[in-house]
């Protein structure tokens, strides 16, 4: 992978080139950035960037002998650790496995993992015997290249095996690079923590997950914004809400507020049979991305919206939806959301909650006409 298929995070990609080209780079170095940040991808398209017989400023060539191995997850001097099941295991036990859920997703999360090695309800583990495994390879020489590095994703999993890696870390042999991608600090022992170089991955904008849905995915531009708004900077859960949602939430809003307002019961009765059989989770999707919307739709009444905040296709629509309603409307409708999205969280009736939902707004917007 080089740094051009990681999504966004220019300045730790900058900041990373800079250290190799500077011949600075730190030995043991945390990627620390929670799920569906890229910090995976980052790691790895660093490694193959060190590993890379023909350096760009930006990026690995991508076609030198080094980098056709590494884009495979296959160079010599790159090795991987995650968590594996069983008591003995060893990373390389599920070495092909590895290989194949990286080149599917690298945004993946440790759950998504443990199902693809057919975990199922075992606990994850980096054991003792794969701490015993990375001293005695990294003890070897390079094979082919200048640096061996380790990548170890999640090392939360280690336990307190991971003392066992203490001394490596602390005196690591000649051009050794540890790189651990790691969600939450809190999990990772103290010792390990305190010997790295710690590098904050941020998550992503909703525009940059939107660009990557786009690009890789074939959305239309307001299909991905729609995905984007909800995925919370995770490209990982974008993805997962791509999959599983086939509605239209912005569909779904303008049917609803349209009905609402003109009062045309009928209409609304079926649009409560229709959402009852989205699922829950497409509920809550859909009362969080109606938030946004009529968020953004307020803020563009008050005047203080930034212009970028919406699509072409959803200025229209907020500008459609300001000529019917007063400040008070959107406010009155954006509380009874709120409201409606307490409860769906906490399993109420879909088919009572969303028409309880709609008679307020109607009877709200009647009394304020
Ligand atoms: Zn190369």
């Amino acid at each position: 992978m080089q740094f051009k298929g990681v999504i966004g995070q220019q300045d730790i990609k900058d900041y990373l080139l800079n250290s190799a080209q500077s011949n600075q780079v730190s030995h043991a170095q945390m990627f620390l950035g929670s799920e569906g940040s890229g910090n995976l991808a980052l790691a790895i398209a660093f490694a193959q960037y060190l590993q890379c017989r023909n350096k760009g400023v930006e990026d690995a060539c991508g076609i030198c002998r080094s980098c056709i191995k590494a884009n495979k997850l296959m160079h010599p001097d790159i090795h991987f650790s995650y968590p594996t099941v069983g008591s003995k295991a060893k990373s390389t036990d599920f070495l092909t496995e590895w290989r194949t859920a990286v080149a599917e997703q690298p945004y993946m999360n440790v759950y998504q993992w443990l199902q693809h090695i057919k975990a199922e309800n075992k606990q994850g583990n980096i054991t003792r015997e794969e701490c015993e495994a990375i001293i005695r390879k990294l003890s070897l020489r390079a094979y082919e290249s200048t640096y061996k590095v380790l990548i170890m994703w999640m090392p939360e999993y280690l336990g307190k095996e991971g003392n066992r890696l203490l001394k490596l870390i602390e005196e690591p042999p000649d051009n050794t690079v540890f790189l651990f991608v790691a969600e939450n600090s809190n999990l990772i022992l103290n010792t390990i923590l305190s010997r790295t170089q710690q590098l904050r991955i941020y998550r992503l904008s909703d525009a940059e997950i939107a660009e990557a849905l786009v690009a890789q995915h074939n959305l239309t531009e307001n299909k991905a914004r729609q995905v984007a708004i909800l995925a919370e900077g995770n490209y990982n859960k974008a993805l997962e809400l791509l999959s599983n949602s086939e509605n239209d939430n912005q569909q779904l809003l303008i049917s609803w507020i349209g009905a609402c307002l003109s009062n045309q019961s009928v209409i609304l009765l079926q649009w409560v049979e229709e959402i009852a059989k989205l699922g829950r989770e497409n509920q809550k999707n859909f009362i969080k991305y109606a938030l946004y919307f009529l968020r953004q739709s307020f803020l563009l009444q008050v005047g203080q919206m930034k212009t970028t905040a919406l699509s072409n296709q959803e200025l229209q629509l907020a500008k459609q939806l300001m000529e019917k309603m007063t400040l008070e409307h959107f406010e009155s409708v954006i509380q009874l959301l709120d409201e409606a999205s307490y409860h769906v969280e906490r399993n109420a009736n879909p088919k009572i909650l969303f028409l309880h939902l709609s008679i307020q707004v109607m009877e709200h917007y009647k009394d304020v006409r």
